[in-house]
């Protein structure tokens, strides 16, 4: 996948990069990143892309026509199709069903906003789609385009070491991951759960699903609503609940 990401700041955007899974998705030629700065597409000679706002308020806006060039920029390498997406807090909140959608694309151009966001011109001419992070204000686009970049490239094929590895995580089928534990087998007076060490595969999936239940049920209750539990996933979540009632709690 081509990624190339309209920012002021594409110092700052590169770093997603340099570790981690982004990193192995572009050693791996999974990914491929670049950016496009609007500056240099500034039809003054102080590369100034901002302006006072039309009708007064404070702050400055983006204006339209070097966003507009930097993302006909972009399709002219990418591709004419391919989806403009533009980080703003009014957007649709990103999850991870966002990110797996969007990892099967070929390519994808991501507008990083500033100040107090972009001319509403070019946002209705130019993008397809806004996404948020969250209900809050950040100074700019790029840390919403970075955490968008690290959960599509670790998505890529080949990236991640094992295989079914994405396929356990929180809210890829639709609940919380189960808890985790490594070595050693006591660490300051707490055990692993006996099941683990059992060496029954079974009854050790079992218990997975059991907590992966368990903790939708505990933490995000409305995960659960859209969910049609089937009679297996019924029983371990019912015998999750009784035992937290006991006390038990594991
Ligand atoms: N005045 C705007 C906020 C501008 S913040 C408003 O109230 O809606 C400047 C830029 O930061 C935005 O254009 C957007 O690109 C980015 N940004 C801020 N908060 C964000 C969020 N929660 N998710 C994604 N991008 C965000």
């Amino acid at each position: 996948m081509k990624i190339e990401v309209v920012t002021l700041f594409p110092e700052l955007v590169e770093v997603v990069t340099r570790s981690g899974m982004p990193r192995v998705a572009v050693e791996q030629k999974a990914l491929e990143l670049s950016c496009i700065n609007p500056r240099d597409f500034a039809n003054n000679r102080w590369r100034k892309v901002d302006d006072r706002p039309c009708g007064g308020g404070p702050g400055m806006v983006m204006q339209a026509e070097p966003l507009a060039q930097a993302i006909e920029t972009a399709k002219a390498s990418l591709g004419p199709a391919t989806r403009v997406l533009m980080m703003s807090p009014q957007g649709e909140r990103m999850d991870q069903q966002w990110f797996q959608r969007l990892s099967q694309e070929a390519g994808l151009i991501v507008l990083c906003g500033r100040y107090e966001g972009v001319d509403e011109r070019l946002v209705t001419s130019a993008v397809d789609v806004e996404l948020s992070l969250g209900d809050f204000v950040l100074s700019g686009g790029e840390l919403a385009a970075m955490v968008l970049i690290d959960g599509i490239a670790r998505l890529l094929p080949g990236v991640l070491g094992h295989a079914e590895s994405a396929g356990q995580d929180s809210f890829v089928n639709g609940l919380l991951d189960h808890p985790h534990y490594s070595k050693p087998v006591a660490w300051r007076g707490q055990a692993v759960p006996e099941v683990l060490m059992s060496g029954d595969h079974a009854r050790q999936a079992r218990w997975r699903l059991k907590q992966a239940l368990g903790r939708t049920w505990l933490r995000r209750p409305d995960l659960l609503e859209n969910l049609e539990l089937d009679a297996e996933q019924q029983t371990l979540l019912r015998e999750f609940v009784a035992e937290q009632k006991e006390g038990g709690g594991s």
